[in-house]
């Protein structure tokens, strides 16, 4: 009939869509192929004000940093440009004009 995906819980093929949700009519399991989409991806990092980034965005530091290990200070207000997005506690890694390359926390940035 169409490229449906099989249920996921039973692997019947005759699962049939219905509105947003595809339904199988063999074990009456009803999901929606959108969320599972969604989903995979739904690591969302956001910023001091609660704004989502996004890799390439370029942020202001909130309040100075210090960087671990070392006594150098982001201080508040520095621009960084092109960050990417990251798993991990340090959930941005970028990198600062004068500093180099860094990793920081999303709650201590603002997008621009
Ligand atoms: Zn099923």
């Amino acid at each position: 009939m169409s490229n449906l995906p099989n249920c996921p819980k039973c692997n019947s093929e005759y699962t049939y869509e219905d509105g947003l949700l595809l339904i199988c009519p063999e074990c009456a399991h009803e999901w929606s192929l959108e969320a599972e989409e969604q989903e995979e991806n739904a690591k969302v990092v956001r910023d001091a004000n609660g704004n989502i980034l996004n890799d390439g965005d370029t942020v202001t530091v909130i309040k100075d940093l210090k960087v671990k290990g070392s006594s150098l200070v982001v201080k508040q207000g520095t621009k960084v440009k092109n960050i990417r997005l990251i798993d991990g506690d340090h959930d941005i890694d970028c990198k600062i004009d004068s500093l180099g390359a860094m990793k920081l926390k999303s709650e201590f940035v603002k997008k621009i």
